[in-house]
């Protein structure tokens, strides 16, 4: 039985991914400062494969026994989030990837970092491959995560090139599902809470910037694949079927059957204007492509906010 460490296991991502590799038949070890993370997300998963550890990652790791995975996804990853939080978000970025890194290379495991569409920044150009280099602003608001995650993957290259660690780096492009949380600031569980209250949607600018949004099942389908393979590049996952933000608010409105009206608000500085992956080499390489439709996702995402006492998440 492989044994797998998730950093940030309790966070969105991380929780789903726990949630996979124990299908998959992982002994898995989960660990959060729980800074973003909520325990909630993992009560479901106890078990004798899966172990919580509440830890800060940017602080030297000790585990005792072999591990045979490293999954890095530890870090703030919402705009709101890192603007709020940003020394933490350069911490584990930085000196968090350099302890998981050490940790693989101690344990001779493989190591998987959860990198970022972010690392293209806005991009100039569309959609967005793993060759280009980004358009990143460093000293605005975002750079704290872009450039974190930057020089994550740098530092994830090196322990490669120079320690001969079996690397992974995922450039995860914007994901959705059950279990984002409500008061995160993004799009897609700011927009469900208010459509579902009758409260006005407050889309940022005008609404034209796009993304393209991939259900959280897709998304971790792809970091399974990839973290098996023998692939050390980057490689995108993410769907790349494009909206506006506004197309974006109209369908959760008509998903929830609100009576919500849009109301538009000033637009984040350095936020991106466009966004879609180019997925050619996940297609390729993984055999690897998004199967689930938007409205299809966002229903199984409604009908879980629903379901949510938001009391737990305030
Ligand atoms: N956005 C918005 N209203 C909100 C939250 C976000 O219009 O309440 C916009 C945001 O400005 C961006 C897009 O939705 O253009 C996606 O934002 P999100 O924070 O989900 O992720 P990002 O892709 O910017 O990291």
């Amino acid at each position: 039985m492989p044994r797998t460490l998730v950093t940030g296991g309790a966070g969105f991502l991380g929780s789903h991914l726990c949630e996979y590799l124990l299908k998959k038949g992982h002994e898995v070890i989960a660990m959060d400062n729980l800074l973003t993370g909520n325990i909630a997300n993992i009560e479901h998963l106890q078990s004798e494969q899966f172990k919580f550890i509440k830890y800060d990652v940017t602080q030297y790791i000790y585990i005792a026994g072999e591990i045979d995975y490293v999954l890095h996804f530890a870090s703030p990853a919402s705009p709101l989030d890192y603007l709020q939080l940003p020394i933490q978000t350069l911490k584990v970025g930085a000196l968090g990837t350099h302890k998981a890194l050490g940790l693989a290379l101690s344990k001779k495991a493989t190591f998987l970092l959860a990198s970022t569409s972010e690392i293209y920044g806005d991009p100039l150009i569309h959609p967005q491959h793993e060759d280009y280099w980004g358009h990143v602003n460093p000293v605005g608001p975002r750079g704290v995560y872009d450039e974190a995650k930057r020089f994550a993957e740098a530092i994830t290259m090196a322990y490669h090139r120079y320690h001969h660690v079996d690397t992974k780096i995922v450039r995860i492009f914007n994901t959705y599902g059950p279990r984002m949380r409500p008061n995160d600031g993004r799009a897609i569980p700011t927009f469900v809470p208010q459509a579902l209250k009758n409260e006005p949607i407050t889309v940022f600018g005008d609404g034209s910037q796009t993304r393209s949004f991939c259900y959280v099942d897709d998304l971790v389908e792809g970091i399974y694949r990839l973290l098996v393979s023998d692939i050390n590049d980057p490689v995108n996952i993410g769907n790349p079927q494009e909206m506006t933000i506004k197309q974006m608010a109209e369908t959760v409105i008509r998903l929830t059957d609100s009576k919500s009206n849009i109301v538009f608000q000033d637009l984040p500085e350095d936020d991106p204007k466009i966004r879609q992956p180019d997925i050619t080499r996940a297609k390729k390489l993984l055999d690897w492509e998004p199967k689930v439709d938007f409205e299809e996702g966002l229903s199984k995402t409604i009908a879980w906010f629903k379901t949510l006492d938001t009391g737990n998440y305030a």
